[in-house]
């Protein structure tokens, strides 16, 4: 018998295509999302790119502070693992509305994780970012560095990570892994599936996106002063399908003997500044991507990237696809769809 996975926030960008890759790797898949930030279409392109797969796909619109909501679609289905996308991750909308922020992220994971004890199901991987080691003092970043946090959005995650940590400690039964996302980007490769953010994006990748595709005028590059090769800020871009993957490793490591709860980076461990990565995506989509040199964004860390030994050894997982893959897949999507999930009108 196949074994049923929930996904909160399973029609958001990461969660809708490690949705896909569940149905592709046999899994009985629930999502549960409330929609703030996606669109029930990703769910059913999901489901269409999984073919005779895609029958094992449910979907309930359904807000994870909704205790009687979630106990009803706990009742519905035993479920063998949690995976934990659902949350908002505006850093600069977290600083002017930290409470919507706290509220959400933490009353809803506080919520599932209660609902989930009830029910009996202790599995589960949660959503972590690089963000929680701050502005390191050396790279790569490995997973023991110390933890800090610039913004209510970060300290959302960092609560989240001890929330689980003590959850752990108090019923040795649980088995939770916190993965550590780097920079998700590019899109799965049919171009049917992608980044659609609601609003201005916050990210580089989609607002370079956007302005290939006419929307925007031009991108501004925050911070040309950096000591870096070129002055621009370094991440560790990661395929989101890379990512995907992650979280089917993570899935068997749970079901080794021996795990309480492990943190895990997933990250390529190659660095790339900002305007390699414009580079990168002017060659992949043959658009020249004006840009406006500008001051530094306040709480932007200088280097950050990921030490991938850990997972690589204990997960048995490394990413495959390097920035030109990222951006070739990126500007497919992008391409196919200009306006994301929906037209204009309907936003
Ligand atoms: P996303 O916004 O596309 O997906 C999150 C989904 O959660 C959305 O579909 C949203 O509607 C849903 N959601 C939010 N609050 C909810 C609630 N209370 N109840 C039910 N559904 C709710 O974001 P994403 O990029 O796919 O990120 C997924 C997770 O990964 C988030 O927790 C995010 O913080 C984390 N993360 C993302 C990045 C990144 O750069 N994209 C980096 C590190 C960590
Ligand atoms: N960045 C930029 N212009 C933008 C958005 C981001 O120059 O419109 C830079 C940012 O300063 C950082 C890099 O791109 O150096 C990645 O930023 P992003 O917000 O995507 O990821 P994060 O900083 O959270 O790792």
């Amino acid at each position: 018998m196949a074994k049923s996975i929930l996904v909160t926030g399973g029609a958001g960008y990461i969660g809708s295509h490690t949705v896909l890759q569940l149905l592709l790797g046999g899994y009985r898949t629930v999502v549960v999302d409330n929609l703030d930030n996606s669109s029930e279409i990703s769910v059913r392109r999901v489901k269409e790119l999984a073919g005779d797969l895609g029958k094992n796909l449910l979907f309930h619109k359904v807000d994870l502070r909704d205790k009687q909501a979630l106990e009803k679609v706990f009742a519905s289905t035993p479920f063998d693992t949690v995976i934990h996308f659902a949350g908002l991750k505006a850093v600069g909308e977290s600083v002017q509305k930290p409470l919507l922020y706290y509220d959400n992220n933490l009353i809803g994971t506080i919520t599932l994780l209660e609902v989930m004890a009830a029910h009996g199901c202790k599995k589960l991987v949660f959503s972590s970012s690089a963000t929680v080691y701050g502005w390191p003092k050396e790279v790569p970043c490995t997973e023991e560095f110390p933890l800090s946090a610039a913004n209510p959005y970060g300290r959302t995650k960092l609560f989240i990570e001890e929330i689980c940590r003590d959850t752990y400690r108090s019923d040795s039964e649980w088995k939770i892994i916190l993965l550590r996302y780097f920079n998700p980007v590019g899109a799965h490769h049919s171009g049917y599936i992608g980044e659609d953010p609601r609003g201005i994006p916050n990210n580089l990748m989609p607002f370079v996106q956007q302005v290939a595709v006419g929307r925007r005028p031009a991108l501004t590059v925050f911070g040309t002063d950096y000591a870096t090769k070129d002055g621009t800020g370094v991440r560790d871009y990661i395929h989101v399908v890379d990512l995907a993957d992650g979280h089917i490793a993570a899935l068997r490591k749970l079901d080794a003997a021996g795990i309480g709860c492990e943190v895990y980076n997933l990250g390529t461990g190659k660095g790339t500044s900002v305007l390699e990565m414009v580079a990168a995506f002017e060659k992949a989509s043959g658009k020249k991507i004006p840009l406006v040199m500008s001051a530094r964004r306040p709480g932007d860390a200088e280097i950050v990237y990921a030490s991938t030994h850990k997972a690589e050894k204990e997960l048995n997982w490394k990413a495959k696809y390097g920035i030109e893959e990222m951006c070739r897949d990126q500007w497919n999507w992008a391409s196919k769809n200009p306006y994301g999930y929906e037209p204009p009108s309907s936003k």
